[in-house]
């Protein structure tokens, strides 16, 4: 592959309403940070009510008709979107490098796994099929069917700008819903590129939106009677304000937060595998993922033996500007972001941990203004720390040192998140054991970052959930229909008088 085409745009990012772009009633906006050169790149509006009230209305007048469009011609308009996706696929990941700063390639696998949700939203008539019980009652049948809950919305974070608003809007859509999109301030780009996919595949106007903006937006979709149900993606706090203030307002709610992935390596695991897989799953995205590992449990005499490697690994990672293919690590999103990261390293440093590889103050030859910072390792880490109870969100590894799986198990299930979890062994009772005991959404055995695919669904545990239903897959398709049963009798069975007990089968 050939050097990528950088994403250079410098007009102001908008909104997405009623099937065309909108400049917004409002007069705030924000700064889009190339966080590579560390330079200003464009703006994005910061929608106000009156937006968000345009884009309900909007998505309100065009629902019933997309509702009622029959499902396989609703999979049509997803089958349209998934070839221009395909099409697109590098531009999007470039528009993800630019603004993200994320490695092109990992951008580029990013983008493939939202299109992973747009191939399962293909597949929708399937999934929207009822139950059918024939003679529930002499001369009676039930069915069950599933319909949109009418205008939803998404609000997503800054680290997958592409994938988590695609978690939710090609099912929400393919079910016959409206779809507001509130993406992330710090990286909007795509949105609005997505959106303008989507029409060209044929969408009617006004089926997606994207309001940009921050706290304002948000407040407004969660209060708005007519927004039925919100999916959100972000931090724990965050997470845990929309459930609550969602539900208050009557509204279904799925909230995914954050997340302390671990990784146990067992003394029987192969530690080259175990090596690879934590310097990819810490460092990869500059540990900016939520299913990012970010503790390793090193069990029995583990530690000994794979600290030296990973603080090699950790020093030599290869980190640039993302546009170049063989970048390994790109800087962090915004400068206050690789501030936070830095800082907790200087906590870990002051509460005892050793400091193996200090990522702090790294700089790339050509962008010293970007908002890098090296790979960090941290040994003897130890529960009551804050750098091991706290979402770092960046390129940090602690190990913590364990004498056996029994203490392994109990350190992940004590901690408040349970997104992702990993354990590397080569004996599969452990592995089996490891994975019917652990408190924790998403299991990986031998698999670092075990993300689902598109038709088994995302969620993690604890506090890294607030709702009862995954993202994507069945969990997604139930989350953004409601059921109805429908019991049905002709004529000719009726008018043998009114029934006062409960009806049973006769
Ligand atoms: P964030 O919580 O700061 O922002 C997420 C969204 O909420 C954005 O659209 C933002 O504009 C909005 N928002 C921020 N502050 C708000 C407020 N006070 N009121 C209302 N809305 C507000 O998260 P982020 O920094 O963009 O993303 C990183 C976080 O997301 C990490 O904690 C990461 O673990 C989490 N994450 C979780 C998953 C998951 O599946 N569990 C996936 C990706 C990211």
């Amino acid at each position: 592959m050939g050097a990528p085409e950088a994403f250079t745009n410098t007009t102001d990012v908008g909104h997405w309403i009623g099937g065309r772009a909108h400049a917004g009633s409002g007069s705030r906006s924000q700064t889009v940070f190339n966080p590579t050169t560390g330079a200003p790149a464009r703006r994005v509006l910061l929608a106000s009510e009156a937006d968000v009230a345009a884009a309900v209305a909007a998505a309100r007048a065009a629902q019933p008709a997309w509702g009622d469009t029959p499902p396989i011609r609703r999979a049509r308009v997803m089958n349209n979107f998934l070839g221009l996706l395909n099409q697109h696929r590098d531009t999007l990941a470039a528009m993800i490098t630019a603004e993200h700063g994320k490695v092109f390639t990992d951008a580029q696998g990013e983008v493939t796994r939202g299109i992973d949700i747009v191939e399962f939203a293909c597949g929708i008539p399937q999934l929207l099929k009822g139950d059918y019980t024939d003679q529930v009652s002499t001369g009676i049948d039930n069915w069950t069917l599933r319909q949109p809950l009418g205008v939803v919305a998404g609000i997503t974070p800054f680290n997958f700008p592409c994938m988590v608003p695609m978690w939710m809007f090609p099912v929400a859509l393919a079910c016959g819903n409206a779809f507001i999109l509130k993406p992330s301030e710090r990286d909007p780009s795509p949105s609005i590129f997505m959106a303008q996919l989507l029409q060209q595949a044929g969408l009617p106007d006004g089926v997606f939106s994207v309001v940009q903006g921050d706290k304002t937006a948000v407040d407004a979709l969660l209060t708005h009677p007519d927004v039925k149900a919100v999916s959100f993606v972000g931090s724990t706090p965050i997470a845990q304000y929309i459930y609550e203030t969602g539900a208050h307002h009557g509204k279904r709610v799925q909230a995914l937060g954050g997340a302390k992935n671990h990784m146990v390596v067992m003394p029987d695991a192969d530690i080259d595998q175990a090596v690879d897989a934590l310097i990819g799953s810490a460092y990869g995205s500059a540990g900016e993922r939520c299913m990012a590992i970010s503790v390793a449990v090193l069990v029995g005499d583990v530690a000994d033996r794979i600290v030296p490697l990973l603080a090699a690994r950790a020093q030599a990672l290869k980190i640039k500007n993302g546009m170049e293919l063989d970048a390994e690590m790109g800087p962090i999103v915004t400068k206050e972001a690789r501030d936070r990261i830095e800082t907790y390293i200087g906590v870990g440093v002051e509460e005892g941990a050793k400091l193996v590889v200090d990522g702090r103050g790294h700089k790339v030859a050509g962008f010293e203004n970007g908002f890098f910072t090296g790979g960090t390792l941290f040994d003897h880490v130890t529960p009551a720390m804050r750098i091991y109870k706290e979402e770092i969100f960046g390129p940090v590894l602690a190990c913590v040192r364990v004498p056996d799986m029994a203490r392994a198990l109990q350190l992940v299930n004590e901690h408040e998140f349970g997104n992702g979890v990993a354990c590397f062994t080569s004996d599969g009772g452990v592995a089996r054991e490891f994975a019917r005991r652990v408190q924790v959404g998403m299991v990986g055995i031998n698999v670092p970052i075990p993300v689902p695919m598109a038709w088994h669904g995302f969620g993690g545990w604890k506090k890294s959930l607030f709702g009862d239903m995954h993202a994507y897959g069945e969990e997604g398709v139930r989350f953004y229909t409601k059921q109805k049963s429908v019991m049905q009798r002709w004529p000719d069975s009726i008018g043998k008088g009114a029934e006062f007990a409960m009806p049973v089968a006769k």
